[in-house]
C-alpha cells in the first residue's frame, strides 16, 4: 500500500460519511438506551413517592436519599402536583423550584404522553438540565402527580468529550424544537438552533447524511451523519471534517454501555432501597448491570420473576442483546469496509492504468502506483497539486473535461496528450467519472489514464501505410477519399471543390521500353511536379496518387472554370516538359478530367467517377489536354456500357459478319488479296460499320472470343474460295490490341490455318501502332512470323511511330493511312510525306499498300511513286462474302474476255493478267 493511497484514505469522504452516519445511529441508540434507563428509574420511583401534598417532606427525604445514591449521575428528581407545584425535591427543601405548569415535560406528562421530555432548562445552580417526566397515577389510573428526573446536561456533554474524538469532529444532540441537548467542543447547550436549515429535512428523513459548513462554529466543511432517537425526539448529528480518516474515529460504544449500565445499576439500587420483598433479584440485576457496564456485552441476567422486577430483567436482557448486536454490526461493517478498501487498493495499485482523483479545486488527492510509473511523479510530489499533467495547449479542454465530469457526466475513451515529469508528451486514453457523496452530490473526479503512446505510434505507422502511396509519398486513394469527403461535407456541401484527375498519356510505353525503375522514377517526378504547382499556388490542395499513372489534385474552395483551367493547364505544361531520368530524356504527356462539386457530384465516388468520364473524353480526343465534366458524358458512358452488353448479345446471336475488300496490285490491277472487315447486322439498325462499336468491342471481355472468330471466319472463307478456284494470295485480318499481347493468339491462328488447310503466308495480321510500339510484349507476333504468318503495319503515318519501330517487328508491309492518300493529288505536303514513306519502306525492304484509294488520279500518283498495291472504293467497297465471290468471278471473266479493254468511269477495274500495264500506270506515264 502506498503512502499516497493512505493519504487518499484519510480524505476518503465516502468512508467518513458512511462512518459518521453509523456513529450517529449508534449514538441515537445510546440516547434511547439512556432515556430508557431514566424511564426505568422513574417507573421504579413512581411506586415509592406519595402524591399527597401532605407527604411533601417524606417525599423530599426519599428523593434526597435516591439523589445521594445517584452520586455519579448528577441529576435532580422532583415530584410535582397536578398544578405544577413542587411536592418533593432531591434538592434542598428551602430551595424549592418554581412552578412547572408551563414546562413542556410537565404538560406532556399530564397529557400522559410518553416520553415526556422537556427542553433544556438552566437551573439555579447555573447548569443545564433536561427533564424526563412520568405521571404518578392512583389505583384507578388517574394522574395524581408528575415525577421528573433532570439529568445535568454538562455531564452528558462531558461524556461526549470524554473519548478522544478526531480533531474537529462535531457531535450534537438537539431536540426537534432546535434546542441543543448536547454538543461537543463549545458552549452550546440550551441554545436554540432554529437557524439550522437542515434540521426539518433531517427530522423528516429520520436518518441519513449530508454535508454542511458549520458556519456558527468554525466554518469547516463536514460530512454529517444524522439519526433521530426513537424514545425521544432528539436528533443526533455527527459531523466529520472532510479530511478526517475513517480509522481515526473513536468507537464510543463502550461509553454508551457505561452510561446505560450505570443508570440501570442505580435504578436497581433505588428499587432495592425501596422494597424489601424483592431484594434478591434486584441486587442480582444490579450486579448484572455492573458486568455489562464493565464491557461484557454477552452477559445476560438470570433473574426470572413474574413481577415488575421480571419485566425489568427482561428489559435488561433485551438491551444487553441490542448492545451486543450493535457492537457486532460495527465490527462487521468495519471489517467489510476495510476488506473492500484493501481489494480496491490492490486493484488500483497493480493496474498499469494510472488512477488519479481530484478535488473540486482539481488538486490531486489520489495518485496510484500506475500514475507514478506513467507520469514519473512520486505520490508525495503529486498530491495536492493541480493540473500538472496538462500541457499548456490542452488547458481549456482539460478544464472543460473536468467540469463535465464534475457535473456528473462519465467520459470514456478520450484521446488526449498529457505531460510526464520529464516533459515528454504522452498519448493517453482517458476516462473521467464523478465520485459521489451518499447524498448524491459530487465529491471528486476520478481519472483513469492508459498510456497509448506506442499504440498511437504504431497506428500512425499503419495510417501512413494505409493512407500514403509508398512510391511517391503522396496521399493514396483512401486518404483522398477521406479528405475529399471532409471537404464536401463542409458548409453543407455548398463550397465548391474541384477534382482533377490526371492520366499520363504514354506511361505504359515508357514503363515497357525503359524499364520499371525508370517508370517508378518518372512517377515520383510527376508527383513532384504536381506538388510543385500546388505549392506555387496556395489555392491548390491535396495531390494524391490513385494508383498506376493516375493522379488526383483537389482544389478546395475552387469552382471557377477559368481559374481551374489555368492551374490545370500549368500542370499539364509541367508534365509535358521533358523528364531526365537516369541520364535519359523522356517525353511524356498527360490528360486531365475535371469535375466540380457540388454541381458535378455531391459525393466522393460520383465526383471522381465524373472526373474520370471527363478524362476519358480528353484521352479519346487525342490526349495532352483537359476536359470538364458535362452531363452528356454520363449519357455517353451509359451508352458505352449498354453497347458493351448489346455486343455480347450480338456475338451469341451470330449478328457479326465479315465483309471483304480487295487489295489490288497497281502494276496490273490484279486482285492479290483481301482485307477482312467486321460488320454487325443489327436487328433494328441494319448493317453497322465498326466505327459505331469497334472501340467498345476492343475493350470488352469478348474481344478475344470475337477476334478468334474473325480469324477463323476469314481463314474459312479464304479456304472456300481456294476450293472454288478463286485463290487469294493473302487474307488480311485486323487484330484487337489485346489479342496481340495474348499468347492465345498463337494457338488461335495455328488452329485456324490447320483446320482450313491454309499455308501460313496466306494470312496477314494487321497491327496498329500501339501494338507495334511494344514489340517486347507481343512476342507472340514474332513466333507467328517465324511460322510464316505475315505482319502488316496498319494506318501507318498517323501516330508517333518512328522509323526505328519499323525494324523491331518483321513486317511484310506498311499500309499508308487513307488520311494521306486522300490528299496526295492536291496537297504537296501530304504528297511529300507519302513519297518519303514509300521510299523509307522500300529502303527497309518492306512492301507498301495505300489505303483509301478513291480516284484514278490517286492510283496513278501511287503507281508513279512505286507503291505496289492499293485498296479503296476505286476498286471495291468491303463486300459480303457472296458479293465478293461474284466480284472475284467477274474480275476473272473480265480478265478472260475483255483483255485490253479500257475500263470506263467508276466501274470496277477488270481482273488483269500479270505483266499487263495498268491503265493507271499508263496514264501516269503519259502525265
Ligand atoms: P482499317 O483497318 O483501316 O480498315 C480500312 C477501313 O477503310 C475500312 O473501314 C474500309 O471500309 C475503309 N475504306 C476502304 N476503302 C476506302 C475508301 O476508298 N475510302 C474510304 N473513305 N474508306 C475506305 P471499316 O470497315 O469501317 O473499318 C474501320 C476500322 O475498324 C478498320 O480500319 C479497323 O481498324 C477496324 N476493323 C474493321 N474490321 C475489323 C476487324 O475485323 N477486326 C479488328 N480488330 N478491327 C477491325
Ligand atoms: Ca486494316
Ligand atoms: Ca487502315
Amino acid at each position: 500500500m502506498t503512502a499516497a493511497l493512505w493519504s487518499q484514505w484519510k480524505s476518503d469522504r465516502a468512508a467518513a460519511t458512511e462512518h459518521a452516519a453509523h456513529e450517529a445511529r449508534i449514538l441515537a441508540s445510546e440516547v434511547d438506551d439512556h432515556i430508557s434507563a431514566l424511564q426505568n428509574l422513574l417507573s421504579v420511583l413512581v411506586q415509592a413517592v406519595s402524591y399527597d401534598p401532605a407527604d411533601r417532606s417524606a417525599n423530599d427525604a426519599l428523593l434526597r436519599k435516591v439523589k445521594r445514591e445517584l452520586s455519579g449521575f448528577d441529576s435532580h428528581i422532583f415530584l410535582l402536583d397536578t398544578d405544577g407545584n413542587n411536592i418533593g425535591t432531591s434538592a434542598s427543601s428551602d430551595n424549592r423550584p418554581p412552578n412547572a405548569r408551563d414546562r413542556t415535560y410537565f404538560r406532556e406528562a399530564m397529557a400522559d404522553h410518553l416520553p415526556a421530555v422537556g427542553d433544556p432548562i438552566l437551573v439555579r445552580s447555573g447548569r443545564w438540565v433536561v427533564n424526563v417526566a412520568r405521571p404518578v397515577k392512583d389505583e384507578t389510573g388517574k394522574i395524581r402527580a408528575v415525577l421528573t428526573v433532570g439529568p445535568v446536561l454538562d455531564h452528558f456533554q462531558d461524556t461526549l468529550r470524554l473519548h478522544g474524538l478526531p480533531a474537529n469532529t462535531a457531535i450534537s444532540i438537539i431536540n426537534t424544537r432546535g434546542y441543543v441537548i448536547a454538543a461537543n467542543g463549545g458552549d452550546w447547550i440550551g441554545r436554540r438552533r432554529a437557524d439550522w436549515g437542515q434540521l426539518p429535512g433531517r427530522i423528516a428523513a429520520k436518518e441519513g447524511s449530508d454535508t454542511s459548513r458549520w458556519s456558527h462554529r468554525d466554518n469547516l466543511e463536514r460530512v454529517n451523519g444524522f439519526a433521530l432517537a426513537r424514545r425521544v425526539p432528539w436528533m443526533v448529528t455527527v459531523g466529520v471534517p472532510t479530511d478526517i480518516a475513517y480509522g481515526a474515529l473513536a468507537n464510543r460504544l463502550k461509553w454508551g454501555a457505561l452510561m446505560c449500565g450505570g443508570t440501570l445499576a442505580i435504578a436497581f439500587a433505588i428499587a432495592w432501597l425501596l422494597s424489601g420483598r424483592i431484594v434478591r433479584p434486584l441486587r442480582r440485576l444490579g450486579m448484572d448491570a455492573a458486568v455489562l457496564a464493565g464491557g461484557d456485552f454477552s452477559h445476560r441476567t438470570t433473574v426470572r420473576t413474574r413481577d415488575e422486577v421480571g419485566t425489568l430483567a427482561s428489559n435488561f436482557n433485551q438491551m444487553a442483546a441490542a448492545l451486543e448486536r450493535r457492537r457486532q454490526k460495527v465490527r462487521t461493517a468495519r471489517g467489510e469496509m476495510r476488506q473492500a478498501k484493501d481489494t480496491l487498493a490492490t486493484v488500483i495499485d497493480t493496474s498499469h492504468v494510472a488512477i488519479v482523483c481530484c478535488e473540486p479545486d482539481q488538486s490531486i488527492v489520489l495518485w496510484s502506483r500506475g500514475a507514478e510509473r506513467m507520469f514519473g511523479y512520486g505520490g508525495g510530489e503529486a498530491l495536492g497539486r493541480q493540473r500538472m499533467l496538462v500541457p499548456p495547449e490542452g488547458m481549456a479542454e482539460a478544464q472543460a473535461l473536468f467540469q463535465r465530469a464534475y457535473g456528473g457526466e462519465t467520459i470514456r475513451d478520450l484521446h488526449v496528450k498529457r505531460r510526464r515529469k520529464d516533459g515528454a508528451l504522452l498519448d493517453v486514453r482517458l476516462a473521467a467519472a464523478p465520485m459521489h457523496n451518499p447524498d448524491g452530490t459530487v465529491r471528486s473526479v476520478a481519472f483513469a489514464y492508459e498510456d497509448i503512446t506506442d499504440r498511437k505510434a504504431a497506428e500512425e505507422q499503419l495510417r501512413r501505410l494505409a493512407h500514403y502511396d509508398q512510391l511517391t509519398g503522396l496521399p493514396n486513394r483512401a486518404l483522398l477519399q477521406h479528405e475529399l469527403g471532409r471537404l464536401l461535407a463542409k458548409d453543407g456541401g455548398k463550397t465548391p471543390t474541384s477534382v482533377v484527375l490526371f492520366d499520363l498519356d504514354e506511361f505504359k510505353d515508357v514503363n515497357d521500353t525503359l524499364g520499371h525503375s525508370t517508370g517508378d522514377q518518372l512517377l515520383i517526378e510527376v508527383g513532384r511536379r504536381l506538388m510543385g504547382v500546388a505549392e506555387e499556388r496556395s489555392l491548390v490542395g491535396l495531390a494524391s496518387r490513385l494508383g498506376g499513372d493516375e493522379f488526383v489534385v483537389i482544389l478546395p474552395n475552387c469552382g471557377d472554370p477559368r481559374c481551374i483551367r489555368e492551374i490545370v493547364d500549368l500542370m499539364l505544361k509541367r508534365l509535358n516538359e521533358p523528364f531526365v531520368i537516369n541520364d535519359q530524356v523522356v517525353h511524356l504527356g498527360a490528360s486531365a478530367g475535371i469535375a466540380i462539386a457540388p454541381q458535378d457530384g455531391a459525393d466522393v465516388e460520383e465526383l471522381i467517377a465524373n472526373a474520370d468520364l471527363a478524362l476519358y473524353q480528353a484521352k479519346s480526343a487525342g490526349g495532352r489536354n483537359l476536359r470538364f465534366f458535362m452531363p452528356v458524358l454520363r449519357a455517353q458512358a451509359q451508352a458505352r456500357r449498354s453497347l458493351g452488353l448489346e455486343l455480347r448479345r450480338a456475338f451469341t446471336n451470330n449478328e457479326f459478319e465479315i465483309h471483304f475488300q480487295p487489295q489490288i496490285r497497281l502494276s496490273d490491277n490484279a486482285v492479290v488479296g483481301a482485307e477482312a472487315l467486321l460488320r454487325w447486322r443489327h436487328p433494328q439498325r441494319g448493317v453497322l460499320g465498326p466505327g459505331a462499336f469497334i472501340d467498345t468491342l476492343a475493350e470488352s471481355a469478348i474481344a478475344s472470343g470475337v477476334g478468334r472468330w474473325i480469324i477463323r471466319t476469314a481463314c474459312e472463307q479464304s479456304a472456300a474460295w481456294r476450293g472454288m478456284g478463286l485463290p487469294l494470295a493473302r487474307m488480311g485480318v485486323n487484330l484487337f490490341p489485346s489479342q496481340a499481347y495474348n499468347e492465345a493468339l498463337y494457338q488461335d491462328v495455328m488452329e485456324a490455318l490447320r483446320d482450313f488447310a491454309l499455308p501460313a503466308d496466306a494470312l496477314e495480321l494487321e497491327i496498329t501502332e500501339n501494338i507495334a510500339l511494344n514489340p517486347e510484349d507481343s512476342a507472340v507476333l514474332q513466333r507467328l512470323h517465324d511460322k510464316g504468318v505475315k505482319l502488316a503495319f496498319d494506318d501507318f503515318g498517323t501516330g508517333y511511330a518512328s522509323l526505328s519501330h519499323l525494324t523491331r517487328l518483321p513486317l511484310s508491309r506498311i499500309k499508308i493511312d487513307r488520311s494521306f492518300v486522300g490528299k496526295i493529288t492536291h496537297d504537296a505536303h501530304d504528297a511529300a510525306i507519302v513519297r518519303s514513306l514509300i521510299a523509307m519502306a522500300h529502303n527497309l525492304d518492306i512492301g507498301v499498300i495505300a489505303e483509301g484509294v478513291e480516284t484514278r488520279q490517286q492510283a496513278d500518283f501511287l503507281l508513279n511513286e512505286n507503291c505496289e498495291e492499293a485498296q479503296g472504293f476505286l476498286y471495291a467497297k468491303p463486300l459480303p462474302a457472296a458479293k465478293f465471290e461474284t466480284y472475284l468471278r467477274t474480275q476473272r471473266l473480265a480478265l478472260q474476255f475483255a483483255d485490253g479493254l479500257e475500263p470506263s468511269g467508276d466501274d470496277p477495274v477488270p481482273f488483269e493478267r500479270r505483266g499487263t500495264k495498268s491503265p493507271g500506270r499508263r496514264r501516269a506515264r503519259r502525265a
